[in-house]
């Protein structure tokens, strides 16, 4: 589903990612770790079009993301082709940045209708079924300042996920929520997974790296030191940063 090929992302004389190889099956859940200003969230702002690749390739479900390969030569894609690829990749970000004058349910209803044209009564019906798959069918009237920190992420995640997805991006969905909050997002992000969701998350809950992912990924100075099944990273890290990273985390 994602293949990054020596990806490499400069902001001017700043060289962010120096080289990125990574590749997430259909159906699998990767997560990234690494320390701070490492990248993490630069490659997955690449993967989904917020930044532009500088060298190397990445593909989503096939496709080069952002270009085209004509001749041996990549052109830049045109903004509305952009825009359709762009269109199956949901993202979460630490911040909800949910509509503050828009209920739950109409934060859920507006993409679909807006970008898919899709019928406003099938949107709806569509985003209850969403919002009662996150724990929140009993919120569906409530505007986000009426919400916990944690019910508004799961709202977040219904509204990406109201763009049917084929992949879903998750930039440290838990970090900005008080400590009893962080297990209702994590469960809701583990049933996602357990649907078949293709994710790529970026967060630093071991817990749900170990029992949810299929691959750890350990970035530092934008590029992939080591990556493998969670259990036997966390056991055994091969690389001496890996271990002082993860010394200091757990
Ligand atoms: P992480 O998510 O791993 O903490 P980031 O991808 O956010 O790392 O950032 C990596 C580095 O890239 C940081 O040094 C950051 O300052 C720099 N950076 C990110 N975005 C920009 C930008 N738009 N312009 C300039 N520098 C940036
Ligand atoms: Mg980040």
């Amino acid at each position: 589903m994602v293949l990054a090929d020596r990806v490499c992302k400069s902001f001017g004389a700043v060289h962010v990612l120096e080289g990125i190889s990574l590749e997430v099956e259909r159906g699998q859940v990767a997560c990234l770790i690494g320390p701070s200003g490492s990248g993490k969230s630069t490659f997955l702002r690449c993967i989904n079009h917020l930044e532009r690749v500088d060298a190397g390739r990445l593909y989503v479900d096939g496709s080069l993301v952002g270009y085209a390969e004509r001749g041996g030569k990549l052109h830049e894609l045109h903004p509305r082709e952009a825009a359709k690829q762009r269109r199956d990749i949901g993202m979460v970000f630490q911040h909800f940045n949910l509509f503050p004058h828009r209920t739950a349910l109409a934060n859920v209803v507006e993409a679909p209708v807006l970008v898919k044209k899709a019928r406003r009564s099938e949107a709806t019906e569509r985003a209850r079924d969403l919002l009662d798959r996150v724990g929140l069918a009993d919120k569906a009237d409530a505007y986000p300042a009426q919400l916990s920190g944690g019910q508004q992420q799961r709202v977040a995640i219904a509204r990406a996920l109201a763009m049917e997805p084929k992949l879903m991006l998750f930039d440290e969905p838990t970090s900005a929520l008080d400590p009893e909050l962080v297990g209702e997002v994590l469960s809701v992000m583990q049933n996602l997974a357990a649907g078949g969701m293709t994710m790529i998350v970026v967060t630093h809950e071991m817990g749900f790296a170990r029992e949810v992912a299929d691959q750890l990924v350990f970035m530092d100075g934008g590029v992939v030191v080591e990556a493998g099944a969670p259990r036997a990273l966390l056991a055994n890290p091969q690389h001496e940063r890996t271990q002082a990273f993860l010394s200091k985390l757990l």
